[in-house]
């Protein structure tokens, strides 16, 4: 099943069409894609049940499909390839840092850029369903409720200004597009091995795969939740591969008027405009 935010409400995606969750569940669920994620065990047992009058697949007027979390967790270096580009050594536990809430932005919203350093991340990002705490990894998957694409933008002068602040700096309004949608796990394969990459206009400057994941989803969730818990419709970027611009030789950066394209395999793709 694929979860989208589509005008601010969640909606079941089913091909070219829409069902809107709250209007289909008399209003036990939705519209705030939070209040569906909060409710996530109840909302799969009635999702088959759940019908009402379609409405067409509107790309243009989706949204980040958790709409605004409790929590956002962000993982640094997870791929060893990228710590290796980054100069910086393999973390012995997740390096993690925040994206602030309001940073994040729909999956076809503008990237506002700021200064000449704002660089892309392709990111598998997993979604809470259900609270973790002091879970393990062994059943850490069955507490996320779906992945989707994530980009976390990082402004680079003010991720490493004052020492460090990467929370700052990955956190300008809009530099965490997210989307299309929302997909459950029972859709892959493998959620474990996903293909997943991103493109500057057109040229693919990141190409990898999910199963090199330093820390895996479940070993993320596991590490994290030791430490405090994770709430329903808690958001986990799970960190980037290789090829952002920051490690290019020489360096590169986005500008306005740069169209950023980002996918993984069994979600779907995101389309960007740097203004
Ligand atoms: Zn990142």
């Amino acid at each position: 099943m694929k979860i989208a935010n589509q005008n601010n409400r969640a909606v079941i995606v089913d091909g070219e069409n829409t069902i809107d969750i709250a209007e289909a569940s008399g209003g036990r669920f939705g519209p705030d894609p939070q209040t569906v994620l909060a409710e996530w065990d109840a909302f799969i047992d009635a999702a088959p049940s759940l019908t009402g009058p379609s409405k067409p697949l509107d790309m243009s007027a989706l949204g980040n499909p958790t709409g605004v979390p409790h929590q956002v967790f962000a993982i640094g270096l997870n791929y060893r390839t990228h710590a290796e580009e980054s100069g910086m050594k393999v973390p012995e536990v997740p390096a993690t840092f925040t994206k602030f809430p309001t940073s994040l932005s729909g999956p076809f919203d503008d990237i506002e850029i700021v200064g000449d350093t704002v660089d892309w991340e392709v990111e598998l990002v997993a979604v809470l369903g259900r609270r973790a705490d002091r879970v393990s990894e062994a059943e850490a998957w069955s507490y996320v409720a779906g992945l989707t694409v994530g980009q976390d933008i990082s402004d680079r002068a003010l991720q490493f200004a004052a020492g460090s602040q990467f929370s700052l700096g990955k956190s300008r309004r809009g530099y965490g597009p997210m989307g299309p949608w929302l997909v459950t796990l029972d859709e892959f394969d493998d959620p474990n091995d996903l293909a997943l990459g991103c493109s500057v206009d057109g040229e693919v400057v990141q190409d990898a795969r999910s199963d090199d994941l330093i820390f895996s989803v479940p070993r993320i969730i596991a590490e994290l939740s030791s430490v405090l818990p994770l709430l329903p419709g808690d958001v986990i970027f799970t960190g980037t591969p290789s090829g952002v611009g920051m490690a290019r030789k020489p360096p590169r950066a986005l500008a306005p008027g740069n169209v950023v394209e980002t996918w993984i395999e069994g979600i779907g793709q995101m389309r960007n405009v740097c203004v």
